[in-house]
């Protein structure tokens, strides 16, 4: 495939290497050069874009749906002078694309797709996370997971895999979900199941708590339950779940963990890109 990369973080580098190891012609642009070496950079957007089927951009493509996200590029890529300067019958692949980004794509007539649409990608990209998350409580805690009372609010994709590796090292997992589903679900795995409306109750005895819910659950009503000394992790996007400022206030230790698959295992993230690539690329061709 002749394929352009555009933009992104380490992940966006390794998915580079992996396209070229896969015999891809790849062109690259939004990278300054001795990040992305030896790879090598185009001349210029249009030469770059010209030369490809599909465009990749990063995950997120952009933080304001004005520029592209590229953190190691020292100039600025406007989202429009991409999309102006595709062909019709060129696609275009990125992360978290934005209705806003949607129209202006549909008004040069780009087909789109957004990674995040991927539950395949989602699911694999809950592994990293999980490794990341438990890598900063290792680093906070100055007890062993093992044995420590850790609470983790939801049971999604982070949350599943989160219990079974803190449960496999020996930590007392207790797990809140708001479905009687998922509840007996935490039960048959043999952690702690708790309701949203009873963690109150369990936050005195928590160690550690992580927070995989996009919604405010820790305002300062459970905050003020929590045992002295215990931490917070919150792996949850914007806006996250936890009272930031009331935490800070209160003195407790919180770390909002954002990004952690392209921190923390910036190769394997840039697989799970690659397969999820593949995979629309196997869908569209049938
Ligand atoms: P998920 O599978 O959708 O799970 C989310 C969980 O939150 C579910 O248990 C859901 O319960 C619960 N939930 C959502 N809204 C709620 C509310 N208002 N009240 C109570 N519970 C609520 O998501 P995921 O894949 O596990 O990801 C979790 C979060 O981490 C997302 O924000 C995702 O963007 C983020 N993330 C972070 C990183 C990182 O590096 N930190 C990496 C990847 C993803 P129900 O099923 O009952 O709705």
């Amino acid at each position: 495939m002749k394929i352009g990369l555009v933009g992104g973080d380490k992940r966006s580098i390794s998915l580079g290497k992996l396209l070229l190891e896969d015999n891809h012609n790849l062109k690259l642009f939004g990278f300054n050069e001795q990040v992305v070496s030896p790879l090598k950079v185009s001349k210029s957007l249009i030469s770059m874009i010209k030369g490809s089927d599909i465009v990749i951009a990063p995950l997120p493509c952009s933080n304001d749906d004005i520029l592209l996200n590229t953190p190691f590029y020292t100039g600025e890529i406007r989202m429009e002078e991409i999309f102006e300067n595709m062909k019709k019958d060129q696609i275009f692949i990125g992360g978290k694309i934005s209705k806003r980004m949607k129209e202006m794509a549909n008004h040069y007539g780009i087909t789109t797709f957004d990674l995040l649409d991927r539950e395949e990608l989602a699911i694999l990209n809950a592994i990293p996370t999980v490794e990341g998350g438990i890598q900063i409580a290792m680093e906070e805690m100055d007890t062993t997971i093992h044995n420590s009372n850790i609470m983790i609010l939801g049971f999604g994709r982070i949350g599943k895999l989160l219990a079974k590796s803190l449960q496999g090292l020996g930590g007392n997992v207790f797990v809140e979900a708001r479905k009687h589903e998922d509840l007996a679900w935490i039960k048959s795995y043999g952690y702690g199941p708790l309701h949203l409306k009873e963690i109150k109750n369990y936050l005195p005895n928590m160690d550690l708590v992580f927070n995989t819910i996009p919604s405010m659950i820790l305002g300062e009503e459970n905050l003020i339950e929590l045992k002295k000394g215990s931490i917070i992790i919150d792996l949850a996007s914007k806006p996250g779940g936890v009272d930031f400022d009331m935490a800070k206030k209160m003195g407790i230790n919180v770390i909002w963990a954002l990004g952690l698959p392209g921190k923390v295992a910036p190769v394997t993230a840039g697989e799970i890109l690659k397969e999820s690539i593949y995979n629309i690329v196997a869908e569209l061709e049938g």
